[in-house]
Order: C-alpha cells, then sequence, then structure tokens
C-alpha cells in the first residue's frame, strides 16, 4: 500500500479516560490488534496514563504517545513535560501543534516550530498537526494557511530530521464537530502537503513521509479516506475512545 509508507492509525484520547479507564480499554483493545502487523497503531492518553500504557503494552503492537510537550529539557516552566521526561518513561512520539493547542491554548507556529526540533534532537518522532479554519478555507486561504504551518513548523529540521516527522492535516472546522472533509478537499490538501515537504526536504522525503487526515473519522467513513493517494493513516478523536469503533477504525480494510 501506498509504496513503503506503513499506515498509522493514531488515536488522540485528549483530556478522557483516568488510568484505570485507560487499562479497562487495553485488557479488551489489545487482544484485538496482536495480530496486526501491516500497519501502526499509536495511543496518545493524558500525561498521566502514560508510564502505566508503557508498560502494560510492552511487546505488544502498541504505540504510545504524548499529547503535547515544551521544548525545554528542564527548568521553572510550572505545568509543562519535557521531551527528556517523556523519554525517560519509554515515550517517544508526542503529537504537536494541535488544534486544540493552537486555538484553546494559544499556541501558535513558532512555539510549535520549537517543540517539533525539540523532540526531533531528543530522538522522538512527533505528528505535527496542522489545518485551516472554516473561515480560512471560505476566503481561500487554506493553501496559504497549511504551506505557513509546514514552514514554520519544520524550519529548524533538515532533511534528516523530516525523517522523523509525520503530519496530521486536521481542517480545524472536522475537528470534534461530525462534519468530515470530502474526498476530493482531503486529497487536494494531502497532496499539497507532500508537494511542500518535497520543497523543504527533497523528493525522497516527500515519498516516505506519512500524512494522516484527522477530523470526525469514523467506522464508517475511514475505508473511503483511507483508500486516498496520499492519506497514510488517520488521526482519530471522538471515535477512539470506544474499543468498538477504535478497533473497525485500525481495520479499516476489513469493514
Ligand atoms: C482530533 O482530536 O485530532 C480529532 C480529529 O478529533 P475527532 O476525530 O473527534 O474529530
Amino acid at each position: 500500500m501506498k509504496g513503503k509508507r506503513i499506515p498509522i492509525i493514531a488515536a488522540n484520547w485528549k483530556m478522557y479516560k483516568t488510568i484505570s479507564e485507560m487499562e479497562e480499554f487495553l485488557s479488551q483493545f489489545l487482544p484485538l490488534i496482536s495480530d496486526i502487523e501491516d500497519r501502526k497503531v499509536v495511543i496518545a492518553p493524558n500525561f498521566l496514563c502514560l508510564e502505566r500504557m508503557v508498560s502494560i503494552s510492552k511487546g505488544k503492537n502498541l504505540i504510545t504517545c504524548a499529547q503535547n510537550m515544551y521544548f525545554e529539557e528542564e527548568g521553572a516552566f510550572t505545568g509543562e513535560i519535557s521531551p527528556r521526561m517523556l523519554k525517560a518513561i519509554g515515550v517517544s512520539w508526542v503529537i504537536l501543534g494541535h488544534s486544540e493547542r493552537r486555538h484553546i491554548f494559544g499556541e501558535d507556529d513558532e512555539l510549535i516550530g520549537k517543540k517539533v526540533s525539540s523532540a526531533v534532537s531528543h530522538g522522538m518522532f512527533p505528528i505535527l498537526c496542522i489545518g485551516e479554519t472554516l473561515e480560512e478555507r471560505e476566503r481561500g486561504e487554506t493553501g496559504k494557511v497549511l504551506k505557513k504551518q509546514l514552514k514554520t513548523g519544520l524550519s529548524r529540521l533538515g532533511a534528516e530530521g523530516l525523517k522523523n516527522v509525520t503530519i496530521a492535516y486536521e481542517p480545524v472546522w472536522a475537528i470534534g464537530t461530525g462534519k468530515t472533509a470530502s474526498l476530493s478537499q482531503i486529497q487536494e490538501a494531502h497532496s499539497l502537503v507532500r508537494e511542500e515537504i518535497k520543497k523543504l526536504g527533497g523528493e525522497d522525503i516527500a515519498e516516505k513521509i506519512r500524512i494522516l487526515y484527522g477530523g470526525s473519522v469514523k467506522p464508517d467513513n475511514v475505508k473511503g479516506i483511507m483508500e486516498l493517494e496520499d492519506v497514510d493513516g488517520a488521526l482519530v478523536g471522538g471515535a477512539s475512545l470506544g474499543v468498538d469503533s477504535f478497533i473497525k477504525i485500525v481495520k479499516f480494510d476489513e469493514n
């Protein structure tokens, strides 16, 4: 599928689930993915769940991912978590620049770029989220916005660093709203992202980088989305919270 790009199905649990609710989920979910080898399954729970999730999923086909981090290693940054702290508990994947971080917590492209660069320099694998608002789309600015978010978000990386990065295209108006972008809107945005990556890092990196789609992905729309040429996976919020719906998304080709 899609050359050598192995698909990634990633769950963003946002601020849901206690540690025991996470354990209950994994006790049902892990046996269901034990035979999967041809895709990566990622779950990003809240910070409190990370260490326990790493230990429960040891040797299993599940990658534990953080939802955010600060770019410094340590210091007077109350309330923040550093790449060093994540690495120390065995977490190497991190979502950065999610639209809720941008729009609720005021993160801008500069800050996100520093986080992406810090993650890569600590040997981590950031999932950089980008996406336009409804107003930006209606003004015809989708391409301009995505290019800026990519350029600034990745500006501190060389071609080598880009190899660690996954991009998630998540139109803000489709996140948690039940509105999915149309297949043509998704493919158009993903192909633009791949073109931009080609300009930033060259053809080889652009062919290898994975671009996930996020925004109201559900069991009944995932298959069509995953068939698009430049879609290499999904970042799933609401529909990842239940075992039944998330496993159907993970096994999108069996639906
Ligand atoms: C997300 O949180 O990244 C997301 C895409 O949420 P949802 O699937 O609920 O739209």
